[in-house]
């Protein structure tokens, strides 16, 4: 009977006094607790009234009711105690995955972030005059000599890096590019929008999988100002295709009085074709084929932190730099710390060893064939049964839109059971208390070590046997 179901309902006064409403409100704070209070019984009173909800016969008493809604407040309060943004274990073997917050930091960038954030810096202040300096000058130098460039500066991401140079250079100007470059890169990233927001004029050449150095040459005329030319970061043109070196494109523009500017994507600073990444470009090779600026990720195969990095001649840095949307897209002092530590590591050619991406990267099948296996023995030990895990030859995924098509060899580890679904298993580790995101592919959940830290196995192997046991209990319970 809804209405008498109804007079159960309890007032806010009382639902506030329980030990568990006096605990949370003094964890979060009272208000909030009433006012979740208030919406968990005004929602309560509507299922009770529509009678839509079966669950609602259970709450037969006041107890019961009591309970019911203890249980709504902490589900509530759950959210709000626990942060947001939290860490997971990406067990997927995509390297740069862009939904699990692309690179990983270096140790090494980690310490420099934690040392630049817990105290005042010099990011504005020149220590040497004692006077005002310019946040600009970090890290410039250290990217200027990676890339080869006469000059650089840092921004907030590649997106920005790009609508930059394009509105500092061809504002009220048309720029040349491929049809075979207008890409879009996930999360909205589009050229031809982003041209159109930097107010330039899009002049699209060629095919979509043939433009030749003859249709740049075409489209040149007085209102030219920029020669584009785009890393197709996240697809791969095959067949009948053609398109332009950097070099080509670069001497093309230089004859023509115009700048010739390369989106890099990825932004590779050495060669990873010993990695198995073959044919991914390298900044400093698009700065000595005389491309005049050059910017990519400071997040992707860079393996730093979220930036955009400019690289080219000193003439354009310093127009982006004058740039008044430039204050719009700087980054803040942790940036340039975790950024300059990952560059230090390059420098020192310590990136397969201490960049986290690269490393990754690095690391062989055999050597994932040894940690799979071992890997293996462990889960089956402690699911007893209820899980088994069993190694099997697969690929890992650069991913982050760079190196499209490129599979690296890997030794996965596939877990599958009898007693419950693979896409259950998925999900249970998904609800781990540090979330471990696995691939679910034919009915199997399948984890890839290669983007494992070696110590997130633990966590791995705990949740395994968590799992384990929670169906054990059930299945008990079931045949009781
Ligand atoms: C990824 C990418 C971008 C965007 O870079 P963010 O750092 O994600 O802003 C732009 N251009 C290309 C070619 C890319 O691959």
């Amino acid at each position: 009977m809804p209405s008498e179901l109804l007079r159960l309902l309890p007032s806010i006064e009382s639902a506030l006094s329980t030990t568990l409403a006096q605990r949370l409100s003094a964890e979060l704070n009272r208000e909030l607790v009433r006012d979740l209070l208030r919406e968990i019984i005004e929602q309560l009173r509507e299922q009770i009234t529509a009678a839509r909800d079966s669950a609602i016969s259970a709450f037969a008493d006041s107890e019961s009711i009591g309970n019911e809604i203890e249980r709504r407040l902490l589900v509530r309060t759950k959210a709000l105690l626990s942060p947001s943004l939290c860490r997971v274990v990406n067990a997927t073997g995509v390297i740069i995955h862009t939904n699990l917050g692309r690179a990983p930091l270096a140790p090494a960038a980690i310490a420099a972030v934690s040392n630049i954030a817990s105290g005042y810096s010099n990011l504005e202040y020149d220590l040497g005059q004692g006077e005002r300096g310019h946040r600009e000058s970090h890290a410039a130098g250290i990217i200027a000599r990676l890339c080869g460039s006469e000059a650089a500066i840092v921004t907030n991401n590649n997106a920005a890096a790009v609508l930059l140079v394009l509105n500092t250079l061809a504002e009220g100007g048309e720029v040349i590019v491929s049809r075979g470059e207008l890409i879009e890169i996930g999360g909205s990233f589009r050229i031809p929008e982003i041209m159109e927001k930097s107010g330039a004029t899009l002049r699209e050449v060629g095919t979509t999988n043939r433009t030749r150095l003859a249709d740049y040459e075409r489209a040149i005329n007085d209102k030219t100002r920029l020669i584009l030319r785009v890393h197709p970061s996240n697809y791969k043109i095959v067949g009948f295709t053609e398109r332009p070196t950097a070099r080509e494109i670069a001497s093309l523009a230089q004859s023509a009085g115009i700048p010739s500017f390369e989106d890099l994507g990825s932004g590779c600073l050495i060669d990873l074709g010993p990695y198995g990444v073959k044919d991914e470009p390298v900044v400093s090779g698009s700065i000595k084929a005389g491309v005049s600026v050059a910017t990519f990720s400071g997040d992707k195969m860079l393996g730093g932190p979220q930036a955009g990095i400019i690289a080219g001649s000193r003439m354009i840095v310093d127009s982006v730099r004058k740039n008044p949307l430039m204050r719009a897209l700087r980054v803040d002092k942790m940036t340039y710390a975790a950024l300059e530590a990952t560059l230090r590591l390059y420098e020192r050619g310590e990136a397969a060893a201490g960049v986290p991406v690269i490393r990754a990267m690095a690391e062989t099948r055999q050597e994932l064939g040894q940690r799979a296996s071992r890997f293996c023995s462990r889960v089956n030990g402690v699911a007893r049964g209820m899980i088994e895990a069993a190694a099997e030859d697969g690929e890992s995924l650069i991913g982050g839109g760079s190196a499209p098509g490129v599979g690296i060899p890997t030794v996965l580890v596939a877990l599958t059971s009898k007693a419950l679904s693979a896409a259950s298993v998925e999900s249970r580790l998904r609800a781990n208390g540090i979330p471990i995101i696995t691939r679910l592919e034919r009915d199997r959940v399948l984890i890839d070590l290669r983007t494992v830290r070696r110590d997130e196995e633990e966590t791995i192997i705990n949740a395994v046997a968590e799992i384990t046991r929670g169906a054990a209990k059930s299945m008990a319970s079931m045949n009781e």
